[in-house]
């Protein structure tokens, strides 16, 4: 019986299971290694304390220094969490199961990449590598002075949105809807018109440049855009149905869990949220200080359990 269990072994995770390890706890994260620094972000300029650091170099910095203080970390996909606060079990898909008297979700979010030709793949290239940017809070920066291109791979009007906030950045943006959700208010359509962003509208056949370096993308009907930046607009999706698995609130974006408090409690009592799962922005930083608030918490709980 665990202390706490915690799935998800990005920064939100490891940074609750150091805490948690630091105050003698019994603690596992247990991670199936897809978040976004294992393969996509190359370096972030933005963690406090790090600067220019490597994504990859980050996992293990955080996962050594949790592995140090106690904690145990497993590779493993949990498909199945149930249980209440004293008793909570995470069934992994090769049958391995672990109890726990507390439970944290730090699971991330995952984003939809545009399609080029119908696959989502050749974005590698250049995500988290390159000039092709997905996240305003971390990344706007990179475009001052640079002309841009939006691309809406949800709605025209979440793209717009973007792009009229990118506007404080560069004045050169230029508006790629590919979905068929395309439709703009006037009132939205104004305020591009205003800021001389152009509307086009139509589906991707390739992505040009060397890895790292996208030039320009060409479109079914011909149309080339030539770029220095290019900005996904993309709509988050869920990354497991854990946190609907045990009846925890989601939000109104129904990818993100519902914290209770900025503690990061829930309403299903001994379940804490962390990090990109929580409706706020996605970034490392935020990530890390949401996952030791959560461990803070669950810590001082666990102590009171212990009074009782
Ligand atoms: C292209 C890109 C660029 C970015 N650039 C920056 C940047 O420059 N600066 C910055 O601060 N932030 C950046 N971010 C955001 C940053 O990566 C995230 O905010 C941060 O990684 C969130 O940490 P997390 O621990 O909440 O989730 P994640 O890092 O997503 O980790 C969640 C982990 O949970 C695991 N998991 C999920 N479900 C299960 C399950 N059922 N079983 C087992 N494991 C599971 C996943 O495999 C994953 O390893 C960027 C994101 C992207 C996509």
């Amino acid at each position: 019986m665990y202390d706490t269990l915690i799935v998800g072994g990005g920064p939100a995770g490891l940074s609750a299971a150091l805490h948690l390890a630091w105050h003698d706890r019994k603690v596992l994260v247990v991670d199936r290694r897809t978040g976004p620094l294992f393969f996509t972000i190359e370096e972030l300029f933005n963690v406090p304390g790090m600067p220019e650091v490597k994504g990859i170099e980050l996992q293990r910095r955080l996962r050594a220094q949790a592995e140090e203080m106690g904690a145990e970390v497993q590779i493993a996909d949990i498909q199945r969490a149930e249980g209440e606060a004293g008793d909570f079990a995470l069934h992994a898909a090769d049958g391995t199961s672990w109890r726990g008297k507390t439970l944290l979700l730090a699971t991330g979010v995952a984003r939809y990449h545009p399609t080029v030709d119908g696959d989502y793949r050749p974005c590698f290239k250049y995500a988290g590598k390159g000039n092709l940017y997905y996240c305003p809070d971390c990344e706007a920066p990179f475009l001052t002075g640079k002309s841009t291109v939006v691309i809406a791979t949800g709605s025209a009007r979440g793209g717009a949105g973007m792009a009229l906030g990118l506007s404080r950045y560069t004045d050169d943006l230029r508006l790629l809807v590919t979905t068929s959700d395309a439709e703009l208010d006037e009132s939205i359509a104004e305020r591009l018109e205003d800021k001389s962003i152009a509307v086009i509208r139509g589906a991707i056949k390739e992505l040009v440049g060397a890895t790292g370096n996208l030039e320009a993308i060409v479109l079914e009907d011909g149309n080339r855009l030539e770029a220095e930046a290019f900005f996904v607009s993309s709509p988050a999706l869920g990354r497991t149905d854990l946190a609907q698995q045990l009846g925890v609130e989601m939000a109104a974006t129904d990818h993100h869990a519902q914290p209770r408090s900025q503690r990061g409690d829930t309403n299903v009592p001994g379940v804490w949220i962390a990090g990109d799962l929580r409706p706020m922005t996605q970034q490392v930083a935020v990530a890390m200080g949401t996952g030791n608030i959560a461990a803070v918490m669950i810590d001082q709980y666990l102590r009171k359990q212990d009074v009782k």
